[in-house]
């Protein structure tokens, strides 16, 4: 058998293995390329442009009660787009925030305050259909959340749609950020149908239900003729018009969209500040850790390399005592969740462990075969 060669990024901790990603002969990922690129980009110049299209936005607009689209859930990065938009580029937008299951008290306290510091929010709530249907694609596919990533990427630009506003103003273009497609990297618009693949992970919900069933997932589905128009949407994406920083969206979500942290983290997580709001996102990564052999240390200490906050000796200590953690805090609500026992949990986690990656087969202390640095 061909020897399965994995290696990690010369300069951060981003594996081979990462779906899409590209490197160069030197074993640096496109993350680490395009970040080389952003830091010494013109963005003052960027962002006078940004400026220059929202005066255009208005201009069309006059007399509309909103003029764009802000997906956000009142995390940190979310928040500060959304605020930015309204005060910094003076434009009317209308929130969309889509619920995801197993959302955390913390979760709607931080969208109640988010709302409160004055944005109007369209919800849309998750529900049984939802649930059967990150059921199905959990049991086939491993993807134990595909009803609310479907949500985020679908629902915003049916709401667009429906008060006929053209502009979606999105926040990371996370893909070539984090060593993914670069197809959109530094575009000013983007369009969905070029995307519409991988936002999806490849899933076709048409293949999960028959035509008369699929209307009850109508907000998180487009028909061919929806899709066409979905077409005549832009999105903005922010990161491509303003370096992107973290810790810069904290401050200000913090002070002006009264964003609070829990005082606990994820065991799989190494921070308590990204993905607080859901409980199914640790399973999410703790899948992609069976799948592709990275987890969530393996992203944030990534992009704190590439940040210059760590080094990547440190990183990847951190990756090898966190990267392979179940988050077990949340055992029961997955069962619950999922309408199973754990032993069949358990084996559905085990039916997507990568053979090619690991040498064993137990889900809870896995082997990698080769060394992984
Ligand atoms: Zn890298």
């Amino acid at each position: 058998m061909k020897k399965y060669k994995i290696f990690r990024c010369k300069k951060c901790l981003t594996p081979s293995t990462r779906p899409r990603v590209t490197f160069n002969k030197k074993k640096i990922c496109n993350a680490c390329q395009n970040h080389k690129i952003l830091i010494n980009f013109d963005w003052k110049k960027r962002f006078q442009e940004l400026k220059k299209i929202a005066k255009k936005i208005n201009k069309e607009t006059v007399g509309k009660k909103y003029n764009c689209i802000v997906p956000t859930g009142g995390g940190k990065d979310s928040s500060y787009v959304a605020w930015h938009v309204k005060n910094t580029l003076n434009l009317r937008p209308l929130c969309v925030f889509c619920e995801p299951s197993l959302f955390t008290k913390q979760g709607r306290q931080n969208l109640i305050n988010f709302k409160k510091s004055g944005f109007k929010l369209d919800i849309l709530k998750t529900n049984n259909y939802f649930r059967d249907y990150d059921i199905k694609c959990f049991k086939r596919a491993g993807l134990p959340q595909q009803a609310w990533l479907q949500a985020i990427v679908i629902y915003p630009i049916k709401v667009a749609l429906k008060h006929n506003i053209k502009y979606v103003f999105g926040g990371e273009e996370a893909e070539s950020s984090y060593g993914g497609s670069n197809k959109n990297f530094l575009k000013k618009f983007v369009k969905l149908s070029e995307n519409k693949k991988f936002l999806l992970e490849g899933q076709e919900i048409e293949n999960y239900y028959t035509k008369k069933q699929l209307k009850k997932f109508k907000n998180i589905y487009f028909t061919k003729k929806e899709l066409k128009k979905a077409n005549s949407i832009y999105k903005l994406f922010w990161s491509s018009f303003e370096f992107w920083d973290e810790r810069k969206h904290f401050k200000i979500a913090r002070e002006k969209c009264g964003l609070r942290y829990s005082k606990k983290r994820d065991t799989n997580a190494i921070n308590k500040h990204s993905h607080t709001d859901q409980r199914l996102y640790a399973l999410h990564m703790f899948l992609a850790y069976l799948k592709f052999g990275f987890s969530r240390a393996t992203t944030d200490t990534s992009i704190a390399i590439r940040l210059g906050y760590m080094d990547r000796k440190k990183g990847l200590k951190i990756v090898k005592k966190y990267d392979h953690i179940f988050p077990k805090e949340y055992l029961s609500y997955y069962l619950k969740y999922f309408k199973m026992d754990k032993e069949e949990f358990v084996n559905i986690l085990k039916s997507f462990v990568n053979k090619k990656l690991f040498k064993n087969n137990d889900i809870f202390n896995l082997k990698f075969k080769n060394k992984f640095v």
